[in-house]
């Protein structure tokens, strides 16, 4: 796996781009699509997808559509139509005026549909869904001619004719394509051009009530458009070779498919099927639940259309399946926000520390580094009181070895202020400590001590009368498993769920100048984590945070053993 590469991308799709401008294969045009179906939300696999076609046509110079493959009425909705422009101008792309739809040509392919009966090229089949399956034959077996084969033009263009009108019910008759049931390649056994589905689209409604199939509408689309490269994933390797037959058969232009391999990802799922379940049956809040692998659950976790970029771009194209291990993705993530987000102090787990020696009623502010990584973002006022809070893990009655922060009689810095000493553990009647008693050292102000005593941890905290109480939802992986899909006979993907996936905390407190931080807006919580705003939950002025990435980075580790 290539880590550090921020040159420009080169990859055997770009090769053949640079070689096709070199030959003008296509008069010196480069002409992409990204044809997502609006059956679902975009996920980081389509980014992959986006960044490819929209890149390659930035970085040479050509053009990219959106196109809308809107040809199965009953899986597609508007929703998903709106969410799709949202996500890929969100990650930094522009169709600038060339947004269209494959449901716009369904003249057009039917013209098309009946040249090809009038070319002896496509019949009319009244072999039912599952007489058609028998026929077709098996990867060993070839297929078995239809009984409808052989109907002549003129019955074809009948009887086609009478399909459009709505005269023959659902399932009973196809459009098929005369090519070969004896093919090695199955796609080519007379496929089904057209079907019949009496169901309104979402965008021509009731005007038809046939529907063209997938490999017949995409290569047509790609040609109407005048696409130059046609870039797919491996699915379609087969599937090139009926998209070549409609179009030299038809006689019309003819853009070069392209197959690269898919993006999978560990520890989620990416098919749209698999992810609308996790939905419907409310295993996540929605679309854009921040565990989803969805672009719009990314960017509700925080992620940066940047960050995603990056990884695209790391992860590169090939031609052969693979599975990228997560710890990418958020690797490429921290990178981006270690630089970006401003530190602030949040204690997500408070446990009280009264200072007995600092006066009662004074407040100091105290000059707080906003991000170390960048001069510009400033410092910011911090206020400190006699009553702080802390983190809970951050103090141990009994230390174990190795535990180095605050203890009965140890002493540690707290962060941009002053060392703090435990003195006495305060606790309830049931034995639960509530409150620790500290001394502090009023000459360690925002520094070292000046007798060069040392302390071994640094912590951070809040002033309790000054604290903003926020929620923060600590996420996890969505699936345990690396691989969710891969699950034995008569078991389901769901069972991989991870119960872990969110853990909710109602009571933390966080530092005042959070009061102010808007939608969306990313933080680095010193110490825990990069976290973003909720767009959805938080009021004005009670924030919901969303934990974006931990700090520890398994990916720089795995890196840095790998490099020794
Ligand atoms: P499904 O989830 O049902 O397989 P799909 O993800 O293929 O559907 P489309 O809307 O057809 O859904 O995808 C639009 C484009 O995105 C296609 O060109 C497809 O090849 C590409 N694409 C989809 N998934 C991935 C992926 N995991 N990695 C890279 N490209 C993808
Ligand atoms: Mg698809």
């Amino acid at each position: 796996m290539t880590t550090t590469n921020d040159a420009p991308a080169s990859d055997f799709i770009r090769d053949i781009v640079t070689e096709d401008l070199k030959t003008g294969k296509y008069g010196g045009r480069v002409h992409t699509r990204f044809p997502p179906e609006p059956n679902g939300y975009l996920h980081i696999g389509h980014a992959k997808s986006i960044c490819l076609n929209f890149g390659i046509a930035q970085e040479f110079g050509g053009l990219a559509n959106l196109r809308f493959d809107d040809t199965n009425p009953v899986k597609e909705d508007v929703e998903y139509v709106e969410s799709i422009q949202e996500d890929i101008r969100w990650l930094g792309f522009d169709w600038d005026d060339r947004l269209y739809y494959a449901s716009d040509y369904f003249d057009r392919l039917h013209d098309y549909a009946v040249q090809l009966i009038k070319l002896g090229r496509a019949y009319v089949c009244d072999l039912s869904p599952e007489e058609m399956r028998e026929y077709r034959g098996t990867l060993t077996q070839p297929g078995k001619d239809s009984p409808w084969r052989e109907r002549s033009v003129d019955e074809n263009l009948d009887l086609f004719a009478r399909m459009r009108a709505g005269e023959f019910a659902e399932g009973s008759r196809t459009l098929r394509a005369k090519i070969d049931m004896a093919s090695p390649f199955i796609v080519l056994r007379d496929p089904v051009l057209y079907r019949i589905v009496n169901a309104a689209h979402h965008r021509t409604g009731d005007t038809w009530c046939i529907y063209p199939m997938y490999d017949f509408t995409h290569c047509l689309s790609d040609s109407i458009e005048g696409i130059t490269h046609s870039i797919c994933t491996l699915e379609f390797d087969n599937n090139r070779r009926l998209y070549d037959w409609v179009l030299d058969t038809l006689n019309v232009y003819h853009p070069q498919q392209i197959e690269f391999a898919r993006l999978n990802l560990s520890h989620t799922v990416m098919s749209k099927r698999k992810l609308l379940q996790l939905v419907r049956e409310g295993h996540v809040s929605g679309w854009d639940d921040p565990r989803m692998p969805t672009i719009s659950g990314l960017r509700r976790r925080g992620y940066t259309p940047e960050a995603i970029r990056n990884f695209c771009q790391r992860i590169g194209v090939a031609k052969t399946e693979s599975m990228v291990d997560i710890a990418l993705l958020e690797h490429v993530l921290r990178e981006d926000l270690n630089k970006r987000a401003p530190r602030v102090m949040v204690v997500t787990r408070p446990l009280k520390v009264v200072i007995e020696d600092y006066p009662a009623g004074q407040v100091e502010e105290l000059d707080a580094v906003n991000n170390p990584e960048d001069p510009a973002a400033g410092t910011r006022r911090v206020p400190f009181s006699r009553e702080l809070y802390i983190e809970r893990d951050d103090f141990a009655e009994e230390p174990p070895k190795g535990f180095f922060r605050l203890a009965p009689g140890r002493e540690v810095r707290l962060r941009y202020a002053y060392f703090l000493r435990c003195e006495r553990v305060v606790k309830d009647e049931r034995g639960e400590i509530v409150e620790l008693r500290c001394t502090y050292d009023p000459a360690t102000r925002g520094g070292d001590a000046p007798d060069g005593r040392k302390v071994k941890a640094t912590i951070h905290w809040v002033s309790a009368e000054h604290a903003l109480p926020v929620t923060v939802r600590l996420y996890d992986h969505l699936f345990s498993a690396e691989n969710p899909n891969d699950v034995p006979e008569g078991h389901d993907f769901k069972e991989h769920l991870n119960p872990h996936s969110l853990e909710v905390l109602e009571d933390c407190r966080a530092e005042p100048s959070l009061a102010q931080a808007t939608p969306g807006s990313r933080y680095q919580f010193e110490r825990l984590g990069y976290f973003c705003v909720d767009s959805a939950d938080s009021q004005p002025g009670a924030p919901v945070f969303n934990r974006t990435v931990a700090l520890r980075d398994p990916y720089a580790r795995m890196q840095k053993a790998g490099a020794k």
